[in-house]
């Protein structure tokens, strides 16, 4: 992971600050935890960007959120339809299954994409917050 340091890539998958990347942006890490799903902080605390930018920002999300939905039940489909031969019921159930089971992955991964589009990597602030850590 160490190698993707830098690229949107390495904050969309692990959830960390945009700006900086040093730490999580979220209260809890793990996304299953489903109470405290969105809990996010406020701002980082190594770059002090604030996450949410304006009053409903991550309502964005939700349309990224769609097309990942779409995308794994596309998924889901093509293996266990095509490849496995499962019949359209049993394809249907497992895409069922997998949509709502990765929802929480799905929901962080939509927010992580949603604030990665509207902020960059910054090896500035990166660096300078790292030494002073
Ligand atoms: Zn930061």
């Amino acid at each position: 992971m160490k190698l993707l340091k830098g690229t949107a890539l390495y904050s969309i998958i692990l959830g960390t600050c945009p700006i900086c990347q040093n730490e999580s942006m979220y209260k809890k890490r793990n996304p299953f935890i489903l109470n405290q799903l969105f809990e996010m902080h406020d701002r980082c605390t190594h770059c002090n960007t604030k996450y949410k930018i304006e009053p409903s920002f991550f309502y964005g999300a939700m349309y990224v959120s769609y097309g990942i939905g779409v995308a794994l039940g596309v998924a889901v489909f093509l293996i266990s339809h095509l490849l496995l031969k499962t019949n359209l019921l049993v394809s249907f159930v497992l895409i069922c299954i997998a949509v709502i089971g990765l929802l929480p992955l799905e929901m962080r991964l939509s927010r992580n994409i949603w604030i990665n589009l509207f902020m960059k990597y910054d090896k500035k602030k990166s660096k300078k917050t790292s030494q002073n850590a």
